[in-house]
C-alpha cells in the first residue's frame, strides 16, 4: 500500500526547524521516534528498542536521512523529496549510520526520546562533538503552532468542552455511581461527541479530589460532596484536556468562597497570558491570587502544560521559565487547590495566544456547579 503525506506541511515544518537549529548554532538534529519524529517525517516509528532516527544537518540542502530498522521500511511513507530512508539490519549498529551522517558536526540537538545508550554511543564515537537537548536549546520543536493546528486545538477542545457542558447539566449520573462507572461515561461521551480516542478520564469524588493525578476507584460518589472531572481525548491528531468540578448537593460557603478564589485565579492567568509575558509571570498571576486568599500551600503544581499532539508537551506553564509566550502556542492554564482529606478543586482551559492574548478553547460554565443527580 503506498502511504501518502502532505509534503508541503512537512518541508515548511522542516525548514522552519532548520532556522531555529541554526539560530542557536546548531548544525545537526537527531530526533528518535515520538512526537517530534512523527511532526518532521509523518511517520509514528515503534517504540522499541531498535531505532529509527531522523537525522539532519540544517545548513545543507541535502534531504534529511531517516534510518529505519530494514523489518518496519515497508511501513514508512514515501516522501523522497522530504528525506532518504536507509534501512538498517541487525547485523549493523545503526549508530554507525547515524554518527556516519552527522560526522564533523559541531553542536547536534537530540531529542528527549533518544534513549541514553544511544547518546552516549554517539559520544563515544565523536568526542569532539559536543551534544545538547533539542527542548533546552529550542523549548521544543513543536511549541510554536501554525494557524493549521490552533484550528485544531480550538476544534478538539470544543468536542470535550460539550461533555464538561453535560456534566454540569446534570446529564452524567454521578450519585451512586463509582468513580470508574462514572469515567467510563465521560469517556463514551468523549467519543460520541467525535474524539477518535481517550487520552485519559479523571474522576475524583470526596477526599480523592484532593489528589490531582487520582486514578478512578469503586469509590462511590455521595451526595453533597466534590466530583472532579479532568478528561481528554484526540481528534485529527491533536488533544483536548478539561476540568471541571461539581458539588452533589447544596454548596457549602467555605467550598463556594474557595472556589471563587480558584476562578479569579484562573481568569487573572488567562488575562495575562499574552505575547511578551514570562511563562513563569503568567503561572504568577494565578499562584498570587490563591496565595493572596491564604491558599498558597495548596496549590501544589504548575499552573499549565503546553499541549498539542501530545497531551503534555512544552512549553511549561511554571516558576523558573523565563521564556517568553508568543502568538501559537497552546497551553493549559489549571490552578488547583487540593484540601488533604476533605476536597480538592481544578479549573481547566486550554488556552491558544494570539496576538491578542489568549482564547480559550473551552467556555463552558467557569463556576462550581450544583448538580443532584
Ligand atoms: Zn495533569
Ligand atoms: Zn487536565
Ligand atoms: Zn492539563
Amino acid at each position: 500500500m503506498e502511504r501518502q503525506i502532505d509534503s508541503k506541511l512537512f518541508a515548511a515544518r522542516w525548514q522552519a526547524a532548520a532556522a531555529r537549529l541554526q539560530s542557536v548554532g546548531a548544525d545537526a538534529l537527531v530526533v528518535r521516534g515520538g512526537s517530534d519524529l512523527f511532526y518532521l517525517a509523518g511517520y509514528h516509528a515503534s517504540s522499541m528498542e531498535r531505532i529509527t532516527a531522523f537525522v539532519a544537518r540544517p545548513g545543507e540542502t541535502t534531504v534529511p536521512d531517516l534510518f529505519v530498522p530494514q523489518i518496519e521500511v515497508a511501513l514508512v511513507p514515501s516522501a523522497p523529496d522530504l528525506y532518504r530512508v536507509t534501512g538498517w539490519t541487525d547485523d549493523h549498529d545503526p549508530l554507525d549510520f547515524i554518527a556516519d551522517a552527522i560526522d564533523g558536526s559541531t553542536m547536534v540537538l537530540v531529542s528527549d526520546e533518544l534513549w541514553a545508550h544511544h547518546l552516549l554511543g554517539l559520544q563515544r564515537r565523536m568526542p569532539q562533538t559536543r551534544f545538547a537537548s533539542l527542548s533546552d536549546s529550542l523549548g521544543g520543536l513543536r511549541s510554536v503552532k501554525n494557524d493549521d493546528e490552533m484550528q485544531r486545538l480550538q476544534v478538539v477542545g470544543g468536542l470535550a468542552n460539550r461533555v464538561a457542558a453535560q456534566l454540569q447539566a446534570g446529564e452524567i449520573p454521578l450519585i451512586g455511581r463509582t468513580e470508574i462507572e462514572i469515567a467510563e461515561d465521560i469517556s463514551a461521551r468523549l467519543l460520541a461527541v467525535g474524539h477518535e480516542t481517550v487520552e485519559f478520564c479523571i474522576v475524583a469524588s470526596g477526599p480523592n479530589s484532593a489528589s490531582p493525578h487520582h486514578h478512578p476507584t469503586s469509590r462511590v460518589v455521595q451526595p453533597s460532596e466534590m466530583v472532579l472531572c479532568d478528561f481528554g481525548g484526540r481528534h485529527n491528531g491533536y488533544c483536548s484536556d478539561i476540568t471541571r468540578c461539581v458539588w452533589t448537593g447544596p454548596i457549602p460557603d467555605d467550598v463556594a468562597a474557595t472556589w471563587d478564589t480558584l476562578q479569579k485565579a484562573q481568569q487573572a492567568a488567562v488575562d495575562h497570558a499574552r505575547p511578551g509575558a514570562t511563562f513563569e509571570s503568567v503561572d504568577a498571576a494565578a499562584r498570587d491570587v490563591i496565595a493572596d486568599a491564604g491558599f498558597g500551600d495548596y496549590f501544589i503544581h504548575r499552573l499549565g502544560h503546553g499541549i498539542g499532539t501530545e497531551v503534555h508537551e512544552q512549553p511549561y506553564v511554571k516558576s523558573g521559565n523565563e521564556d517568553v509566550v508568543v502568538s501559537g502556542h497552546a497551553f493549559s492554564i489549571e490552578p488547583g487547590i487540593y484540601i488533604d482529606g476533605k476536597w480538592g478543586m481544578r479549573l481547566e482551559d486550554i488556552v491558544v495566544i494570539v496576538d491578542g492574548g489568549a482564547i480559550r478553547c473551552s467556555t463552558t460554565d467557569h463556576r462550581l456547579v450544583m448538580v443532584q443527580a
